[in-house]
């Protein structure tokens, strides 16, 4: 990968850029007036494959539990679930991936099961 600051390479030596991998774990999504959705409050990583819907399912509850007069707190108890089972499958993918020696295996190792029990770990009400 080129250097981000001349994205053909030119006049520099090419290098990669390793970006680690960190899941946001937080104790508490909000304080007060003040909630965090998606990676701020609980970003499962690349390797999910799941930090959009995250993102997106929880702003669709954090504004159907406050407009149910509920409160932060009921989104964090409807969405914890779902977080940690897309959390662990980031795990799950990343030691899978460590292991792997071509893209074939990655393909035929791939569980859609797996994956869409994670991706469906939540019951979504009609708000
Ligand atoms: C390489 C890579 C591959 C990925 N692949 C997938 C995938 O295949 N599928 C998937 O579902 N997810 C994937 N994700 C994860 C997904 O992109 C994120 O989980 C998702 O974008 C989180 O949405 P968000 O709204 O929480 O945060 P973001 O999309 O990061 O949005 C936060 C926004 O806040 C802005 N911002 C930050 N600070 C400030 C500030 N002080 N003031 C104003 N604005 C600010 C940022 O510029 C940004 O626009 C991938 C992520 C990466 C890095």
């Amino acid at each position: 990968m080129a250097h981000p600051r001349d994205p053909r390479g030119h006049g520099r030596r090419r290098r990669l850029l390793p970006d680690p991998m960190t899941q946001v774990r937080l104790p508490a999504w909000s304080r007060g007036r003040v909630a965090l959705v998606g990676d701020a409050a609980y970003c499962a990583t690349a390797v999910s494959g799941q930090g959009t819907s995250l993102a997106m399912v929880g702003a669709y509850v954090l504004a159907g539990e406050l407009a149910r007069g509920l409160g932060a707190g009921a989104y964090q108890d409807r969405m914890q679930h779902y977080v940690e089972a897309n959390q662990h499958l980031a795990l799950v993918n990343a030691e899978r991936t460590r292991q792997l020696t071509g893209a074939q295996e990655a393909v035929e190792g791939f569980d859609e099961h797996w994956v869409a029990s994670a991706a469906t770990a939540i019951d979504l009400p009609e708000y």
